[in-house]
């Protein structure tokens, strides 16, 4: 599980999985001001996994305010049997670092 080519990518088992420039959907309050985010994902600052959960933060951009910045870890898929599952792409995604406050 590692971020190649400059944050383009997150490669799991050296197969890459999951790559820059989608959009997601974020549920956070830590990049912008809008209810929801529509976060065209630029960068992949690190990635990491929290039991079955595979997460990263990245850098982008709001396309509805244009504030850009860092997330904090967002789900990016799963790990099940030993293999990678992405998260459906129009689901909309909430920081796993929200502990209680
Ligand atoms: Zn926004």
């Amino acid at each position: 599980m590692r971020v190649l080519d400059d944050g383009a990518w997150i490669s799991v088992d050296d197969d890459r999985k999951v790559r820059v420039s989608e959009l997601w959907r974020l549920d956070a309050s830590d990049l912008c001001d809008c209810a929801l985010t529509d976060l065209v994902v630029e960068n992949f600052q690190a990635v990491g996994v929290d039991g079955s959960t595979v997460e990263a933060r990245v850098y982008g951009q709001c396309i509805a305010c244009g504030e850009d910045g860092t997330t904090g870890w967002i789900p990016v898929g799963r790990v099940h049997g030993g293999s990678f599952a992405e998260i459906d792409r129009d689901a909309v995604r909430r920081p796993t670092d929200c502990s209680d406050g």
